[in-house]
């Protein structure tokens, strides 16, 4: 019995395409990915992988049956890997939301970064590995004006009750220092002040719910600090306090909100 030479052969893979960077040392395309709704990207979120090797990790974003993705994928050496073009929808946020907007993957670009994440013994960012994230993101803003300073965000962001990452290690302030991001210096932990927590109600805690959901969190201003403000909070503070991440708004967490809330840069 003869067989055609269709049968014989593999089954195609994705796609290889171009990469959008110079940067990207190798292009590792996944099928998980699909057209972007609305206008160009105007968010970029950072990931951590949160699997026990980088090498796993690729291996599951390239997966068709994983059906999650991600734009790129940066390892602690530094290396690069693309796996999506830029302008497709990377499928990587999963159910998020940031300033009334839900379909973050069709708002942004994502990058994976490579550590073994909370479940399994949260690493430091290795620098060079930080420093290729600021050159990947900065050609990445390059590419996309449209991705404001405020809009740089971490997955946990987007979706604080779910996601921790990339999480309190993360190096915002180095980020922030090379032109990626808004941040501002956390308030010492010892300011004093009024303390918010889980079960407290009143205008103290709406008033840190507008300035939350004014910043672009998911959250209502109900006046009551139920269990999603609390995730808001902890979510926050992995951000922008990270000296202390337990979901008390303490004087130093609050103060740091008002804080960043009134240095957004404006537009003109
Ligand atoms: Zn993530």
């Amino acid at each position: 019995m003869s067989r055609s030479r269709s049968q014989l052969s593999f089954a195609p893979g994705p796609p290889s395409f171009e990469p959008d960077t110079f940067m990207v040392a190798d292009v590792a395309p996944s099928p998980n990915f699909d057209d972007r709704k609305g206008g160009p990207p105007d968010i970029l979120l950072l990931h951590y992988t949160g699997m026990q090797s980088g090498d796993a990790a690729l291996e599951r974003l390239t997966a068709a049956e994983s059906k999650v993705s991600s734009h790129y994928v940066v390892f602690e050496d530094g290396r690069i890997v693309q796996c999506v073009p830029e302008d497709k929808r990377a499928w990587h946020a999963g159910v998020s939301s940031w300033a009334g907007e839900t379909d973050i993957n069709s708002r942004s670009v994502g990058i994976e970064i490579v550590n073994p994440g909370h479940e399994f013994g949260y690493a430091d960012f290795p620098l060079r590995q930080i420093a290729a994230v600021i050159s990947l993101s900065k050609s990445i803003l390059k590419r996309h004006p449209g991705i404001a300073p405020e809009r740089v965000l971490a997955h946990s962001d987007v979706a604080p009750s779910r996601k921790q990452d990339p999480g309190e290690k993360f190096p915002w302030e180095l980020l922030a220092e090379s032109g990626v991001g808004h941040w501002v210096r956390a308030a010492p932990l010892n300011v004093s002040g009024m303390t918010l927590m889980t079960g407290y109600t009143g205008e103290a805690v709406g008033r840190m719910q507008r300035l939350l959901k004014m910043y672009g969190y998911g959250v209502e201003e109900t006046g009551t600090f139920d269990d999603v403000t609390r995730d808001v909070v902890v979510a926050f503070q992995r951000h922008f306090r990270q000296q202390r991440v337990d979901g008390v708004a303490d004087p130093s967490t609050l103060m740091t909100l008002r804080a960043l809330v009134e240095t957004v840069p404006k537009r003109v």
